[in-house]
């Protein structure tokens, strides 16, 4: 790219570049989903809020040709190209798409059973307003991978997949859809085995040992493949030594706290949240080991929206309408279970890990939020990513931070700030058009209108509707 043209040529430029240069081909199957699909569309008179943080512009007009951003600025000074399609957004804000990287295609159906649910789930992300997501685990094997084929291909809708291997797990859980790693050269096999097959990210588990965990991240950096974990036998500082790149689940997984914790044992993941709920967030352990983090480049990722369920007194999450029924009783039922344990550690636990989130990025580190649609059911994907938005701004992070947590910071931490995550010249309009201000209420984030990915504009009521009742069969 002529990064240094003038302006005038860098414009006759894109009005010679070919019509469909960077629009991805939409098939029979995707069209119903589709609301806008012209090749230059003018989105004019919107709040716009770019992602980065920077405070929402008003009255700004957006230009997208071939599903790039070609030109954005004051509605008054942006000209809309003869030919554009208009879309008048007095009244409505415009956010990046967002970037969500604890993300799962399989949903807890009955005891100890993940249920494949890669088409409705892909579905209901997108109309949630996710064009950019990290699976956080794989129960589903070669299925995820399949997916994000259809998904790249344009036969199906869904957001950018970066698509995780099966869970990297040593014995000790006892599911029986989960390979138990038999040591060092099993990790290092199974990261190319599955790098092979399809997936770019890798998700190690509670039951991991050190040897394991250090030979697999070399084997997936050698392979320029990322390496997160929810751990519990290898502590933060630990595998933040060995080179891991993100850490599940904000503090709620670190063992590093639990006082007679032997090397390579997970003492329970009770145990590591009771010594959690003993530190205090502001003493010397706590401290220290943010500084550690920061200081390796270690990302952390806040799913708030799986703990909450966990939680007394918090409503009942949004979304539960889509779920097959028998599901979504099931869960209701939990729920009320829950709201009667008024002694639940997860009070004080919330509250706590909650704030050591915020501690850590305004230490500096990275952090990255997304959703886990595991636990005892109800986070509902689409739905739930806008809560975790809420839930990030009710910790005590602006609205503005917030969105560039769910946007920005997760596209840098998956190596694609270049092209997503922000609003930006040049960059692929992935583009959530939401009623309200979300930069003064959070919660207007559910307000989602029309999702462009690539400059394809999806509507999501009929991605909702194609699943409603049914999330739990497909
Ligand atoms: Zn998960």
């Amino acid at each position: 790219m002529r990064r240094h043209a003038p302006r005038a040529l860098a414009f006759l430029a894109l009005l010679a570049a070919p019509l469909s240069a960077q629009r991805p081909t939409i098939a029979v199957g995707v069209r119903p989903y589709v609301s806008v699909d012209t090749p230059v569309v003018a989105l004019t008179h919107a709040r716009l809020i770019d992602g980065t943080g920077a405070p929402a512009r008003v009255d700004q007009t957006v230009i997208i040709r071939d599903g790039t951003i070609a030109a954005l600025g004051d509605a008054r000074s942006v000209i809309v190209p003869a030919g554009a399609q208009v879309i008048d957004l007095t009244g409505k804000s415009v956010i990046p798409g967002l970037v969500m990287v604890h993300e799962h295609l399989f949903y807890p159906t009955g005891p100890g059973v993940y249920a494949n649910l890669a088409e409705s789930f892909t579905r209901l992300y997108l109309a949630g307003g996710v064009t950019s997501m990290r699976t956080g685990g794989n129960m589903n094997g070669f299925g995820d991978f399949g997916i994000k084929r259809d998904i790249d291909a344009g036969r199906k809708p869904g957001p950018w997949l970066d698509a995780t291997a099966p869970y990297l797990e040593g014995p000790g859980l006892g599911l029986d859809q989960v390979h138990e790693l038999t040591g060092a050269d099993d990790a290092r096999r199974m990261v190319n085995f599955w790098g092979d097959a399809g997936a770019t990210s890798f998700k190690t588990y509670m039951h991991i040992s050190r040897a394991e965990l250090g030979a697999a991240i070399e084997e997936a950096h050698k392979r320029g493949f990322k390496v997160t974990g929810h751990l519990c036998s290898v502590t933060y500082r630990e595998a933040a030594a060995l080179g891991i790149d993100d850490l599940e689940h904000g503090f709620f997984a670190a063992t590093d706290f639990v006082a007679d914790k032997k090397p390579d044992e997970c003492p329970g993941q009770g145990a590591g949240q009771t010594a959690l709920a003993a530190v205090d967030p502001n003493g010397e352990a706590v401290r220290s080991l943010i500084t550690e983090l920061v200081r390796r480049h270690v990302a952390l990722t806040s799913t708030l929206t799986i703990f909450e369920t966990f939680v007394p007194g918090r409503p009942l999450p949004p979304g539960l309408d889509i779920l097959e029924p028998q599901l979504r009783a099931q869960f209701e039922q939990r729920h009320a279970a829950v709201a009667k344990s008024a002694s639940s550690p997860y009070i004080a636990l919330y509250a706590k890990a909650a704030a050591m989130e915020l501690a850590f990025a305004r230490a500096g580190g990275l952090l990255l939020v997304g959703t886990d649609p595991t636990g005892g059911g109800g986070v509902i994907p689409g739905y739930s990513n806008q809560r975790a938005l809420e839930l990030l701004v009710e910790s005590g992070f602006t609205p503005l931070e917030a969105i560039r947590i769910g946007t920005l910071n997760g596209a840098t931490f998956l190596g694609r700030a270049d092209r997503v995550g922000s609003i930006a010249l040049g960059k692929q309009a992935d583009l959530v058009v939401v009623a309200g201000n979300p930069s003064a209420r959070i919660g207007d984030v559910r307000n989602v209108q029309l999702v462009f990915k690539e400059g394809v504009g999806y509507d999501p009521a009929k991605l909702i509707d194609s699943v409603r009742g049914k999330v739990g069969l497909f």
